[in-house]
């Protein structure tokens, strides 16, 4: 059954217990109400009964007190009784009194009958008739405590049998005296009346005055009163002592289950009953319908987060089905938190082709080594070829490559470090316990060196060598923090890469490190040289062997105003690589094209050779933008020389060979700068109708024959080829001579001067004796 299912059941289910439970509670809380009701019903009563009955005692009292004070009667008993017509009529008034009072008290049903009786004379009026020969003293009532207080008032008598009827009597008794007047009386009582209660008629008159069987009333003497009164939950009972007065009691006993039980209440009670059920019922379908919509989505989602959970490949969980659906729901709570928190932490911590430890990771664990301060090596290791093997194989053989190649690595690696992959093909091994280089180098010798010292099979139809460059930054020694080691270790992998140097590993060097360093620095400053004007031109003359200025060489100067003054060695080839060295070009030109019409020596022109690079030469405009500077200033092309090295013919670039001849053509001067340091090949040569060949500074380095006998021989070429000879470097006298005697052209070099500034160079033109 589906979970839901199964939990909107066992809703039902609870609901109907409950439904059951609220009913019976509520049907017990209905007779408890119930019976206190019935307590508090029997409390009046009681309080109605007692007080009824004792109203008709008193009235009984005041009936025989009544009788006892009628004139008729106490003449009766007073005079001497003999027999006389006359003593018969007072004695039949006598008994008409008697029934006068007795058709009064017929009203009260329970008075049997009212006698009279003569202490004296011992007769009796009782019923209508007179009795002789009853003598009170034999009653069992007349006793002592009786005698003592009957002298002044009427008393009720104790339980006895009447003497005529047998019956269980109380009686009512007033003593008659003989009367002075209407208050005073004296002497002993003559006589008494006695109003005679059969208990069983007065009983059962309070009884009947109730519901049927639901009063129980009885008069104990004090003895058999302690043995009757027995506890009985469905009896309610009161007991009066008052009523009678005589030392007896009076004892009302309420039977409640005969009161509940009557049809009235029967029929009240099922009333209740049924609208309790109801209440109770719709309480429960309100509740269940409430919990329904409540819990619906909770229980939805107990199904969701099951599959979620087996998406999360969490096979360690089982629902036991006997569990309620709340434990279910929590032991899959549980086994959700331990799934999330390992997915988690493989999501964070491990990348997902590999399985390795990732970057994160990486940082997490050099960070708790550089908190411990422990020694430990990161080496940085790169594939060499994977974007070729993943753009001609395609990514899918990329990724296969990379598995592979990480399982062999973190296989030769496992018991030294912990190997993770920073990137792409970038993997890192956190090498722990680092003690020297040697160490590290013989680890990495023996083990990943040797693991990839055959090619590797990838799939089934490539095998292939494994190349990579790897790095080596220390802690503490080499960096101290995380980003540093990485920065420095890949720094050192990078070097070897560039160089492609396979498999050698690199140890982080410092001063390699502050180059590079400088490098980028310089980089950064270069960017904005220009535009702060930052750099500024030499001139180194040359000559002739006459030692006449005839040419000079307009080198650049960089001052940078953060780093200071720049050799061009240091930055040309940046400008180059930024291609930065375009605009500065066309700057050096127009600045030589505003000055060089004051470039006179000895009233003679002087041609300016201007270094031009690659990049300049190889453009399409460049002519275009030559033409346009040098026409703005109105310059003789024939005063300019631009100078090129060997690799720029040699590359043969499409606008290179054109460029050149079209400038030729205006009249610009091309000269061969650095000949001698690169091919030197005169073949080249021919093709292009160069001018002027610089001849390489370094062949004067030695001063020796050789390298004097090699310079003459260009010389001889050259001249072979129509181009004039400039030697560079020339620093001495003998050179100077040795130069002279070769038959050089022109000589270049701090022997005459040294570079000049714009000033300098001016000045030492205007100054025939230098
Ligand atoms: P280069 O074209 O061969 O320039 C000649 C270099 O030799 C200059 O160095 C110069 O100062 C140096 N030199 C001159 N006489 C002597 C000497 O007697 N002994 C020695 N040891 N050296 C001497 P610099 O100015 O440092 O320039 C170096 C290189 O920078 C130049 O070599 C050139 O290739 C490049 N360069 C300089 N200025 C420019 C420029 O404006 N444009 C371009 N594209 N490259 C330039
Ligand atoms: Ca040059
Ligand atoms: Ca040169």
């Amino acid at each position: 059954m589906k979970f839901l299912k199964k939990a909107y059941v066992k809703l039902i289910i609870i609901s109907f217990a409950l439904t059951i439970s609220f009913g019976f509670l509520c049907n017990q809380m209905l007779k408890y109400v119930l019976d206190f009701n019935m307590k508090l019903v029997c409390d009046v009563y009681y309080e109605q009964v007692s007080l009824n009955v004792e109203s008709d005692f008193k009235l009984l009292k005041s009936a025989s007190e009544y009788l006892a004070s009628n004139n008729t009667i106490i003449e009766y008993l007073t005079e001497k009784d003999v027999e006389s017509k006359e003593r018969i009529l007072k004695r039949d008034k006598v008994l008409n009194e008697l029934k006068d009072i007795e058709k009064i008290l017929d009203t009260i049903s329970f008075v049997e009958a009212i006698n009279i009786v003569s202490f004296r004379d011992d007769y009796l009026f009782s019923r209508g008739s007179r009795q002789e020969n009853f003598k009170i003293e034999e009653r069992p009532w007349f006793n002592e405590n009786f005698k003592q207080n009957f002298k002044n008032n009427s008393q009720i008598t104790l339980k006895h049998i009447d003497y005529s009827t047998g019956k269980v009597t109380i009686s009512v008794v007033s003593p008659i005296y003989k009367k002075i007047n209407d208050t005073q009386k004296i002497g002993l009582p003559i006589g008494a009346v006695i109003l005679d209660i059969y208990t069983e008629n007065l009983l059962s008159y309070i009884e009947n005055s109730f519901y049927e069987n639901a009063l129980d009333a009885e008069i104990y003497d004090s003895n058999s009163f302690q043995k009757d009164l027995q506890d009985d939950k469905n009896l309610v009972t009161y007991v009066n002592k008052n009523i009678l007065n005589n030392g007896e009691y009076f004892v009302f006993k309420f039977d409640k289950s005969a009161l509940i039980n009557n049809e009235m209440t029967e029929n009240y009670l099922t009333k209740m009953n049924y609208v309790f059920w109801a209440i109770s019922f719709i309480i429960s379908i309100l509740l269940f319908t409430s919990i329904k919509i409540t819990f619906r989505f909770t229980l939805k989602s107990i199904d969701k987060l099951k599959s979620i959970l087996e998406k999360l490949d969490n096979k360690n969980y089982s629902i036991n089905q006997k569990q309620t659906e709340f434990k279910q729901l929590e032991t899959l709570a549980d086994a959700l938190n331990k799934s999330f928190d390992d997915k988690i932490r493989e999501l964070i911590y491990y990348d997902e082709l590999t399985k390795l430890p990732n970057r994160k990771f990486l940082e997490y664990t050099c960070k708790e080594l550089i908190e411990k301060n422990e020694c430990f090596a990161l080496v940085f290791i790169d594939l060499n070829k994977f974007k070729y093997i993943n753009d001609i194989f395609g990514h899918i053989v990329g990724d296969e490559f990379l598995i592979k190649f990480s399982r062999i690595l973190q296989e030769a690696t496992k018991e030294k470090g912990i190997l993770t992959r920073y990137s792409g093909d970038e993997f890192i091994l956190i090498y722990k316990n680092f003690k020297n280089e040697e160490e590290l180098f013989e680890f990495y010798k023996s083990k990943i060196i040797r693991a990839f010292s055959t090619p590797i099979k990838i799939n089934q139809e490539l095998t292939t060598e494994i190349s990579f460059s790897s790095g080596v930054a220390v802690y503490p020694k080499d960096a101290k923090t995380f980003e540093e080691l990485i920065n420095k270790s890949d720094f050192m992998m990078y070097i070897n890469k560039k160089n492609l140097i396979d498999k050698k590993i690199a140890f982080f060097n410092e001063a390699m490190y502050a180059e590079i360093l400088n490098t980028e620095k310089l980089k950064g400053e270069l960017k904005y040289a220009l535009e702060n004007d930052e750099f500024y031109l030499n001139y180194q003359p040359i000559i002739d062997k006459n030692l006449n200025i005839k040419k000079a060489e307009v080198l650049i100067r960089w001052d940078s105003q953060n780093i200071g003054f720049v050799p061009p060695d240091k930055f040309i080839k940046y400008l180059e690589e930024t291609r930065q060295i375009i605009p500065v070009g066309y700057w050096i030109l127009e600045n030589v094209c505003k000055n060089i019409k004051d470039f006179k020596f000895n009233g003679e022109k002087i041609s300016i050779s201007i270094n031009i690079s690659g990049i300049q030469i190889m453009l399409k405009d460049f002519v275009e933008n030559v033409k346009n500077i040098v026409e703005k200033y109105n310059v003789d092309y024939s005063s300019l020389c631009f100078e090129i090295t060997e690799t720029i013919l040699l590359d043969n670039k499409f606008f290179v060979a054109q460029n050149i001849k079209e400038l030729q053509k205006l009249g610009v001067k091309f000269a061969l700068d650095d000949f001698g340091t690169g091919y030197s090949s005169f073949n080249y040569l021919r093709n292009y109708d160069l001018d002027i060949l610089k001849i390489d500074k370094s062949f004067l380095r030695d001063s020796s024959d050789l390298d004097f006998n090699i310079i003459e021989q260009i010389k001889g070429l050259s001249h072979l080829l129509n181009m004039e000879v400039v030697m560079e470097g020339v620093e001495t006298q003998h050179q100077f001579d040795v130069m002279n005697k070769i038959g050089i052209d022109y000589v270049q070099g701090y022997f005459f001067s040294k570079p000049l500034s714009l000033q300098e160079f001016k000045n030492i033109l205007n100054n025939k004796n230098f």
